[in-house]
């Protein structure tokens, strides 16, 4: 292989960066050029609603590519350098005016949290949280006293809402439905963390919608739709990301999958409908063998493993990505993982206990698990990966036995036939 053989990685992100180490751990002998918009070393998210807005940790703990790494792994980073087109005749990537040429492409641009078509989204004090900027301004304002309104009780609002509270700021979350999470860990589960939160102390305002944030040019409040005000000097938006497709639309790359599936289509190996680029993270709508679907996936553990494989395979292994969609998350004490992509499940079964904050939550569709959450249990979250890969129906009684291992779930609750 000549020097002149390069792969050009789009997006300085988890994904971007692993796919750089996956070409290495997979022999590329050419160059990697790595291409980020941001101007910092590549880094991951979830510690931005986490260590990093709670004022323990600096921007250096979400740094997944430190200083030595792109000496060790041989990558030419370009940052502050977004990347404007692609030219897939010519096989280039137009940087700051300048034709890069690539002999595989990696996109990797990852998600943008546009904020929403809402009077009052733009005023200060106004936050979204997706980048390290976004982390640190956010940060600065959480200070003891100050009113925070958090909108949206999804992972990013309810984190940011633990996070404000930890900082002592006087938080309400806002959000639809009746609990916190309910749409991906369910009711049940829902009003757990909705009890966590009461209990240490955030008020909860789920139900009706948000019709404007009021002030003039700071915050001042969220108007809801029941025509009632919460009061707040930070108002946090976490309403919701879109992938940003961009480059690969313009470069004729097939894009599709409806509503929020819609992503860069790529087969089981991360390649897209031109072989020669592959996609890795947020924006990707790939096939999934286990799942016998495409799906498109906004988790770290996603960004993660399908950056490796798309580097890997651009370096010309033939790997393919057949990982089970994994998530986590933390709150205050309670540390959470989630693996699945249950769609719609129709019962949630409790191994443990939710008044001791304690349990295994196990969603099941036709009897069937399709996803778990681990909540405060730890070494647990492989065994339910192995239930969900099994697809077959369960005995429940094994399932919340304490006198089961783990490790036996498959074999002890599983039906015979
Ligand atoms: C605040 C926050 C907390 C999270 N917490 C968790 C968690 O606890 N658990 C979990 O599982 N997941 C979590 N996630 C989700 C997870 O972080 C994402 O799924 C992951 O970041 C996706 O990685 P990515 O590399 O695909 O995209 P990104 O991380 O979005 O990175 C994409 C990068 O590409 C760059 N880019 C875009 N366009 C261009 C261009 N044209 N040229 C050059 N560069 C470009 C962007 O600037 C960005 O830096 C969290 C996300 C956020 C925002």
């Amino acid at each position: 292989m000549s020097d002149t053989e390069t792969i050009v990685i789009v997006g300085g992100g988890l994904a971007g960066a692993k796919a750089a180490e996956g070409a290495r751990e997979a022999g590329w002998q050419g160059r990697i050029r790595l291409i980020g918009a941001e101007p910092y070393l590549p880094y991951e998210r979830p510690p931005l609603t986490k260590g990093l807005l709670q004022g323990a940790d600096g921007p250096r703990a979400a740094i997944v590519a430190g200083d030595g790494w792109a000496t060790t792994h041989g990558v030419e980073l370009l940052l502050s350098a977004p990347a404007e087109s692609i030219d897939r005749g010519a096989r280039t990537v137009r940087v700051a005016g300048e034709d890069l040429p690539y002999t595989r492409l990696v996109l990797a641009t990852g998600s943008v949290a546009p904020r929403p078509d809402l009077p009052g989204a733009d005023l200060d004090g106004v936050f979204v949280v997706r980048t390290l900027d976004d982390a640190l301004a956010l940060r600065d304002r959480l200070l003891p006293g100050v009113r925070v309104a958090v909108v949206g009780a999804s992972w990013i609002g309810t984190e940011a809402a633990a996070s404000a509270r930890q900082r002592g700021a006087e938080v309400t979350l806002l959000g639809r439905g009746s609990v916190p999470l309910e749409r991906v860990l369910g009711h049940e589960v829902g009003a757990f963390y909705a009890a966590v939160h009461e209990a240490h102390g955030v008020s909860l305002r789920l139900g009706p919608g948000i019709a404007a944030i009021e002030g003039e040019q700071n915050a001042t409040g969220v108007r809801l739709d029941d025509g009632s005000l919460v009061e707040a000097e930070v108002v946090v938006l976490g309403t919701g990301v879109r992938p940003e497709l961009g480059l690969a639309v313009a470069a004729g790359l097939d894009v599709g999958g409806s509503g929020p599936a819609r992503g860069v289509l790529a087969d089981e190996r991360l390649a897209t409908s031109d072989p020669d680029v592959f996609v890795a993270g947020d924006i990707a709508n790939a096939m999934h063998p286990i799942l016998g679907d495409r799906i498109r996936v906004e988790h770290w553990g996603n960004a993660l493993n399908q950056g490796l494989t798309a580097g890997a395979n651009a370096a010309g292994a033939n790997r393919v990505f057949d990982l089970l969609p994994y998530f986590f998350s933390d709150q205050y004490d309670v540390g959470m993982e989630y693996s699945g992509w249950p769609g719609a499940f129709d019962e949630v079964v409790i191994r443990g206990s939710l008044d001791d904050g304690e349990f295994v939550a196990f969603q099941l569709r036709d009897a069937v698990v399709v996803g778990g959450a681990n909540v405060n249990v730890w070494d647990v979250n492989e065994h339910v990966q192995d239930l969900v890969r099994a697809a077959r129906p369960v005995r429940r009684e094994a399932l919340v036995d304490p006198g089961v291992d783990p490790a036996d779930w498959v074999a002890r609750a599983l039906d015979a036939d």
